[in-house]
This record gives C-alpha cells, structure tokens and sequence, in this order.
C-alpha cells in the first residue's frame, strides 16, 4: 500500500523534489517541440491517406482543431527555452505537462481508431504503423518525465491492443501486443536512464553546494567570520567597474587599530585573537546601509561605503567610537583605539590599488599625527607623495658618503653644564633637491630600503668623527626600526665600533618604543646583541607612543629620552607632572635620563628644580657641524661656550645623573 502511494505521490511529481523538476524542465524544453512536431506531421500523413475514403469531419473537421490545439502547446514550449522557471512554477508545469499529455494522447488514440474503420487494409495498416511508431518516438521524447511516458503509453498501448482484441484480428493483435512489449521495454530502459539522471542532478546540485560552500570559506576571514581581503578587492574591482563612467563616488576606508600590539605582546595571542573576534563583531553588528566592512589581516580592517560621500567620514569616526569602547574578555577589560583613513573614487583613484594607497596613505597620516582620528585623502596629500616620489628617487642615485653628513647636539650634565656626548643626526643636501631634514628622508629610507646602508655610513663617519675630539665623549646614535630587526645590520654596527676601537661603554643607540613594537621579538634579540657587545641602549621620545614600563622592564634599556613636546609645554600642569613623573620612574629604575628639547632658561629652571642631570636642546645648542664643533673643541676646549667634559664614562655619567 505504501509503495502504491510513493507511485501516486511519484506520478503526480514530487513537490519536495524541486531540483529534478527544474532539470526536467531545461530538458524538456527542447524534447516536446520535437515530441509535438511528430505527432503533427504522423496525423497529417493519416489523414491524408484517409481523405478519400473516411468522412470530412475525421479527417479534416477534428483533424484541424487537434492541429490547433498541439501547434499552441509547441509554439509554447518553444517560447519557455528562454524561461527560467522558480522551483515552484517548474513542479506546476511538470504536473500540467502529464496531464495535459495524458489528454492529447486520448484525442489522438481516439481520433487514429476511429479512420481504422474506413479504407483498404493499405490504410489501416497506415492507421496501426501510426499509432506504433508515434507513440515509440512520444516516449522516447518524455524520456526526461517518465510520468508522462507512463501515462502516454498506458492511454495509447492499452485500448490499441484492446480495440484489434475486440475486432479479433490476429495480425493487429500480434502488431498491438508487439507494440506493447516494445513499449514495455523502451519504458524500463526509459526508468533506468531516469534514475542516472536524477542521481546526475543530485551529484551536480551536491557539487554546486560544496563550490559555494567553498566560496565562501575562500571569502571568508576564519577569525572574524568579516569578508576576507580577497573579498574585499574582488568586490572593490567589481564596483569600480559597474560605476565607470557614470560618475558615482564612493568611499574606501581602511582602519588600524591603536595599541593592539602591546595588547597581544601583553596578553599573548589568544588574548589577541578573542580582541580581533569581538572586533569582527563590533563591526558585523554596525546597523550602516550601502557599507561593506572587511578583515584585511593583522588588526588592519577595510570598508567600502556606496552611500552618500558627505557621510563617509562620520561613518568612519562611527567606526572608532565602536572600537574605542573598553572589551572585557575573561578578567581582563582593555580598551584599543582606532585609526582611520579614507579616500574616494574616482578623485584619489580609480584602480582598486590606487584607493587603497591613498586609503592607506591616510590611514598613516592618521597614525603618525592624530591616532584614533579620520584622515580624508586630500590634495594636500597627494602633493606630498609626489614630493616623497622625488625625495626617493633622488635618493635611490644618491652617494651616501659624500651628500650626506653627521651634525652633532650637545647633551649636557647639570648642574656644572658640561658636555658630555653629542647626538649625531644626520643631514642630506642632495644635489638636485637641496637641504632636506632627517625626519623627511629618513622614513623614505626606511621604506625604499636603504635605511640599513645609510645608517652604516652615518655611523662609521660619526665614529670617525668624535674619536677626533678631545677628551672621552658619548655618541649618541639614533637607529631605525629596520636597523633593529636586522641581524647584519647589527653586526655591521658591533663591528666599526670593533674595528675603529672606540669604548662601547661610549656610544648610545637611540630606539623609539614604536620601532621596537613593530617587530618586537627580532627587535627585542638584536638590542639584546648590541647590549651584548657593551653599548648602551636608550628609549628615545619617550611619552609619545605607549610609555609602557612592560618595554622598560624587558628590554635591556639603560636610558630614556623624554620626548621634546613635553618641555615644550612645560607651563601645563599635565607636561609638568609627565615630566616629574618620568623623572623619578628613572631615578627608582637606575636608568640614565635625558630631557630632549630645553629652549630656555624657565625650562632649565625647572628641570634644575626636579635634579634632572641630562638635557639637551636648542637653550645649549643646536646640532653643528663636525667641523665647528671640533675648531671650538680645540681651540677653547668648550663647545657652544660649554666646558667639554674630559673623562665621560659610564661611571661618570651615572654621576652626572645623580645616583
Ligand atoms: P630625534 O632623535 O628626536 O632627534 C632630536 C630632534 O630634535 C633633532 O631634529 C633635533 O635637531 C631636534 N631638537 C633638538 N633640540 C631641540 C629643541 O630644543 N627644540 C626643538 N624644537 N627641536 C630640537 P632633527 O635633526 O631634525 O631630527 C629629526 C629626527 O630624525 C630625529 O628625532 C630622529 O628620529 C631622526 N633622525 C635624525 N638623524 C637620524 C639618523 O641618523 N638615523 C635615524 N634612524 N634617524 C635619525
Ligand atoms: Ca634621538
Ligand atoms: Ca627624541
């Protein structure tokens, strides 16, 4: 009973069954034309072998409204190869294709039995080849809707064997039961291909699954679960070429989280994994239209933004207020800060690359001037990355060793105001753009890669250099995050410090604690090998970037700089207890302090007041050129009218510090 109810449920199309009936359908509209054009053709041929002997009305008066009727069934079948049925119309039309061929069937079955009466046996024979071989080819062309077949063959087999029984003719019974065994057989092999068709279908629709599947896995960041990087291009490409020329803005922004990495080094990685996870969420749970927001890696996130330009930018500073909020994972509650830069098609670019540069150029705009702001990618900024351009390429050809020298900065020791070491910072007059300062040129060093050439040069020459003055004096050298995470830069400094017999104990190399952060176990090695090699080690601008005594403490640090702008606002209360405090966390860490930036006598004053025993700065003396420096040394013995000290040792700087 059971079975005989999945046939019923099979015969009149299963409704859960959506997938088959869509691939029957593409089938089948390209079979029933056929189907109907044979049936046309075979009944006209009948007919017209019938014309002289039946009656008007059988061959001509039914045959003409049949015609009709299967003509507007093939003109719609034909019409439907452009359609592309939803799964509901595609069970719907399956449905109506069974039953509305079951009926065509009978007409016809009804129509050839009825000329059977009329004519010689040539006719009838006609009659009886009809029906076989039109029912054979209707099958053959229902093959992809076996229903169909089953009811055409069971409507036309059946009373065609029952009608030449009936009349007792023995050789249209033998033609009507060979018909039916034919028709039995091509009806089993018919099943047997159906069911490879349906397992094709289902193999195919398996297949489409997993690919989209895949798709998405290839889309996706795993951490996140935010559209990946990949994602994030292929999309931007995409929309880039959808509004081409039709003059549509649209926004690209990249936004960097601030802190996140004393965060991980703090935490460990886990800690940093479960902060970029609630990130992802932050941002998935951002109730914005038209914006489209990705991981692109690390803690680097990219949006676009198709809604109105003006919005872009709040939309951006939107984005940090969420990601400023504190995140309370297990005990621990941190809060990051985010960065965010933004640049809009097509006036900053219109290659998906292009935005992102100039996304990204803001985007480091923001973090060097104002961290946790939004940055728009001006004109302003693209003056400055052509004259990057020129700056680099001059560089690329410049002679490292003639067009750039070491000018030296006092740092003296209170409260007698000697000089104890210099700071050697570098200056460029290059050929073709003149007089460039240090804090342009040294980060386009570091980026076209000749920072680590470039700093062997300044150093060996600044070696030289004060090895020529009287007395023992520190050279305080500044080092670059590049210097620092490269082992053979390392070792090419240890040895001219080697080969030129200068004291380590009297050379200094200036780190700032956003270098050390970029890489900080490489960086934290290679310090550890110049520590090694019996240099000293200081934190340079200290105050500007994260001031985290974890750096201070794992790091073989002897001395801190205290960063400029702090003694330049030295009239606030706030710069005021930065200072003091910084002051005496080195006084209770025994490490060396230098405060950078000294203008006057007020801020000397000051500094006196707190016994700061290193400063530099302006108030003492500029940097100056080797050559004036050592004139003034050997003629007066001071240096910018500043008794120069005659035995600097670590012992006596630590003097000089106050220990
Ligand atoms: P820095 O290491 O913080 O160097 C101190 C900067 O402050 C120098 O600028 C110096 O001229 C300036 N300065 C000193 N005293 C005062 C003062 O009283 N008031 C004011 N307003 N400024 C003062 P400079 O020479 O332009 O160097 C800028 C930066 O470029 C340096 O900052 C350092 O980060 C980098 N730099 C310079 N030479 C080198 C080098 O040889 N290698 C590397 N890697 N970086 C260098
Ligand atoms: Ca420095
Ligand atoms: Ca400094």
């Amino acid at each position: 009973m059971g079975k005989f109810r999945d046939f019923c449920r099979w015969m009149m199309i299963d409704p859960s069954r959506t997938d088959i009936a869509q691939a029957q359908y593409n089938e089948l509209k390209f079979q029933i034309p056929a189907l109907y054009a044979l049936l046309m053709v075979n009944a006209a041929a009948v007919s017209y072998t019938h014309y002289e002997v039946a009656p008007f009305y059988l061959t001509v008066g039914i045959l003409v409204p049949m015609l009709f009727i299967t003509s507007v069934r093939m003109v719609s079948w034909l019409r439907a190869s452009e359609v592309v049925l939803s799964p509901e119309d595609a069970i719907k039309k399956m449905r109506q294709t069974v039953i509305l061929g079951s009926l065509i069937a009978a007409i016809y079955i009804w129509w050839s039995l009825s000329l059977d009466g009329y004519g010689g046996p040539s006719e009838r024979g006609h009659v009886a080849l009809f029906i076989a071989i039109t029912v054979i080819g209707c099958i053959f062309c229902l093959m992809h809707l076996p229903q169909a077949a089953i009811m055409v063959m069971a409507i036309v087999t059946i009373p065609y064997l029952a009608y030449y029984l009936s009349r007792g003719e023995d050789v249209y019974v033998a033609i009507a039961m060979n018909i039916f065994l034919v028709c039995v057989v091509i009806l089993q092999v018919l099943m047997n291909g159906y069911r490879g068709f349906c397992k094709l279908v289902e193999t195919q629709k398996e297949t489409e699954r997993l690919n989209a599947e895949n798709e998405r896995l290839a889309h996706t960041d795993a951490l996140t679960q935010l559209p990946n990087r990949r994602f994030f291009f292929m999309g931007l490409r995409e929309h880039i070429h959808s509004v081409k020329a039709d003059g549509t803005v649209f926004a690209v922004g990249l936004i960097d989280l601030d802190r996140f990495k004393p965060v991980n080094d703090t935490y460990g990685h886990k800690f940093g994994d479960h902060l970029l996870t609630t990130v992802g969420e932050r941002l998935q749970m951002l109730d914005v239209d038209e914006l489209n927001v990705c991981r692109l890696g690390g803690d680097e996130f990219g949006f676009v933004y198709y809604g109105a330009p003006d919005k872009a930018e709040l939309i951006g500073k939107k984005i940090c207020d969420v990601l400023r909020e504190p995140y309370d994972i297990g005990e621990i509650s941190v809060t990051v800060g985010a960065s965010c830069g933004i640049a809009f098609y097509p006036e900053a670019g219109n290659t998906a690359h292009e935005l992102f540069d100039r996304a990204d150029y803001a985007l480091y705009t923001s973090k060097t001037n104002s961290p946790g702001t939004v940055t728009v990618y001006s004109a302003d900024h693209e003056a400055r990355i052509r004259s990057e351009r020129a700056i680099e390429s001059a560089l690329q050809i410049a002679d490292l060793t003639t067009e750039f020298e070491v000018h030296f900065q006092p740092i003296v020791a209170l409260p007698k105001k000697v000089v104890v070491g210099f700071e050697a910072l570098a200056r460029w007059t290059s050929p073709a753009l003149g007089e460039i300062p240090p804090c342009e040129f040294i980060s386009i060093a570091e980026r076209s890669g000749l920072i680590q050439k470039l700093t062997l040069v300044l150093f060996q020459k600044a070696v030289t250099q004060i090895q020529t003055l009287p007395g023992q004096l520190c050279l305080s050298f500044n080092l670059s995050a590049h210097d620092i995470t490269c082992p053979g830069t390392v070792e090419a400094l240890v040895g001219i410090i080697q080969k030129t017999g200068i004291s380590p104990k009297h050379v200094t190399f200036e780190v700032t604690e956003t270098s050390v952060i970029s890489s900080y176990e490489s960086a934290a090695r290679c310090l550890q090998t110049l520590r090694d090699a019996g240099v000293r080690l200081s934190l340079d601008d200290f105050g500007t970037g994260y001031s985290s005594l974890g750096y201070l403490h794992n790091l073989p640090i002897d001395c801190v700089k205290i960063d400029r702008s702090f003694v330049a606002g030295i009239n606030e209360p706030v710069a005021r207890s930065v200072v003091t405090s910084i002051v005496n966390l080195c006084r209770s860490m025994e490490m060396l302090c230098v405060v950078e930036g000294v203008e006057d006598s007020d801020q000397l004053s000051f500094l006196e007041g707190l016994d700061c025993r290193l400063v530099q700065g302006f108030f003492f003396g500029p940097a100056l050129p080797f050559e004036s420096i050592l004139e003034s040394a050997l003629s007066s013995g001071t240096v910018a009218g500043l008794q120069l000290s005659e035995t600097v040792n670590a012992d006596s700087l630590k003097i000089a510090s106050g220990e």
